[in-house]
């Protein structure tokens, strides 16, 4: 038994995707690099997914971490996918630079692929190196783990490793590759590709595929891709409610960086907002703040609409049955996303038996907010003191009485639920965070691993956030908004 354990390797694959027909990727051997070395490892993931977490820390381990071997059982491959980027369509991108080793069944019984992102160039690569440089790796790595500690739905980091390689972007950077975990790295773009190519059979191979991996409640429908449909609509309502509930701006949801399985994926230059504004914008690259905070719900439908397109042909006979099936569909966006978003808003207010003229509650305060810069996550989090007396709420607020004249209001809406201080000031705590990646606490743990090898910071932020709604005293200037000086205006994809 310990052999054959031995003798698999670290990961018991089982590669449903590589059983695919031959058009959905392409075979690719990730190319080795010169010296890999172990920045970290997620030992609590590697459990959950049934892998023995010390014996990938060995030699033997790192190197299959940094692709520079192939585990027994791996099938490396990248796949194809096409996209809409800031609304122009791509007909081909596909795996550039991420080649999946093949898919595990965790301690759930849920399948999940093993990525390794930063693993040399496929033929999607384009211009582009095939390369990952560390900055971007660790603020994956950070942000990844962060989004999961909070509950929502993300792809998940298993490993960094450096490569002991320079990746050329403005200038010289160590290069790194990541480990990524995802319940699978499918997007609309995948059935973009297809769609465009008119190949209707690989479009209905791939959503019996989702199906039979994702949406598996679906094969007992009347139209199981429209039940198909229906689904990844509603996970992705609730995915950007999530989003907004926690401050956080993806940067670049374009339709390959959109997960069918519903999960946050494809980390680039996305930012927990600090002040509140729903029209912040971290991007560097997003000019137009087509991606801007408040803007996501929209951005998502639009990104279902290119979903459904491709799935038309497979919801009706004729033309005009597809179109309306989709449009059903696409009408629930809406309601489904409001549903979420006021339920998980009226959590943060202390709410406990919610109204639908809380709604009104909830804009005023972020309006207020809007006009007087308060912190996002602090705001939130300093409420939850605010129930069993006088917390430091109003400072946040350029004019402090814009929060006095809310309050009162909020008060005399909880004394209309008889409940104790107590469980109330629990519940709320579960739903605002103390500690979110900050920006300005990202941008100090990359510097001092980038540029002076101290992995320190990028640890201890890793840490605090594993447990975002607890206090944490010794921590308590991570949960600071930035001064002045160490606000981050811009972010950057890196790539
Ligand atoms: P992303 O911005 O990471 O969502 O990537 C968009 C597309 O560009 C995908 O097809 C990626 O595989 C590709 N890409 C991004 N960076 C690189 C790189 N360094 N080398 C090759 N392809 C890349
Ligand atoms: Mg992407």
């Amino acid at each position: 038994m310990t052999v054959l354990a031995e003798a698999a390797g670290p990961f018991a694959f089982d590669n449903s995707y590589a059983r695919l027909p031959d058009r959905f990727f392409v075979r690719q051997q990730p190319v080795p690099v010169a010296t890999p070395r172990l920045v970290r490892l997620n030992e609590s993931l590697a459990r959950h997914l049934g892998l023995d977490a010390a014996q990938l820390a060995t030699a033997e381990g790192i190197a299959f971490l940094a692709g520079n071997r192939v585990p027994e059982g791996g099938e490396p491959l990248a796949m194809a996918y096409a996209g809409h980027q800031f609304g122009s369509f791509v007909p081909q991108l596909g795996d550039g630079r991420a080649i999946l080793l093949g898919e595990v069944i965790d301690r759930d019984g849920v399948r999940r692929d093993i990525q390794l992102k930063g693993a040399g160039r496929t033929p999607f690569s384009r211009q582009g190196d095939g390369r990952a440089a560390l900055g971007p790796v660790l603020r994956e790595y950070i942000l990844s783990e962060s989004m999961a500690a909070l509950g929502i739905p993300t792809t998940r980091a298993l490993a960094a490793v450096t490569t002991g390689e320079t990746v050329w972007r403005e200038g010289p950077l160590p290069g790194a590759v990541l480990t990524r975990i995802a319940s699978s790295h499918i997007r609309v773009g995948t059935f973009q590709f297809f769609a465009a190519r008119g190949d209707r059979d690989a479009i209905t191979n791939l959503a019996d595929y989702v199906i039979g991996r994702h949406y598996p409640e679906a094969l007992e429908a009347e139209n199981r891709y429209r039940a198909l449909l229906d689904g990844v609509i509603s996970r992705q309502a609730e995915l950007v409610a999530k989003w907004l509930l926690v401050g956080f701006i993806h940067g670049v949801m374009n339709t390959d960086n959109t997960s069918i399985a519903g999960e946050t994926i494809d980390y680039g230059p996305c930012a927990f907002m600090d002040s509140y504004h729903p029209q912040t914008v971290y991007s560097s690259i997003d000019t137009m703040g087509r991606y801007a905070y408040g803007n996501q719900p929209n951005i998502a439908q639009w990104n279902l609409v290119r979903f459904a397109e491709t799935i038309l042909p497979l919801l009706a006979e004729d033309e005009d049955g597809a179109v309306k099936a989709a449009q059903n569909a696409i009408d629930a966006f809406a309601p489904g996303f409001e549903t979420a978003w006021a339920g998980g808003f009226s959590r943060k207010l202390g709410l406990l038996r919610p109204r639908p003229d809380d709604l009104s509650l909830a804009q005023d305060i972020l309006q207020r907010m809007a006009k007087n810069r308060a912190d996002f996550t602090l705001t939130f989090r300093r409420l939850c003191d605010a129930v069993d007396g006088p917390a430091a709420v109003r400072d946040l607020f350029a004019d402090p009485t814009a929060f006095d004249d809310w309050e009162s209001k909020w008060r005399s809406r909880i004394a209309e639920e008889d409940c104790e201080p107590n469980p109330r000031q629990a519940a709320m705590r579960a739903a605002n965070p103390a500690f979110i990646p900050r920006n300005h606490l990202v941008e100090e743990a990359i510097a001092a691993a980038v540029y002076n090898g101290d992995f320190a910071p990028f640890e201890t932020l890793l840490e605090v956030l594993s447990t975002p709604f607890d206090d944490q005293p010794d921590f308590a200037r991570y949960a600071d908004p930035p001064r002045p000086d160490q606000v981050v205006h811009q972010t950057f994809c890196g790539t």
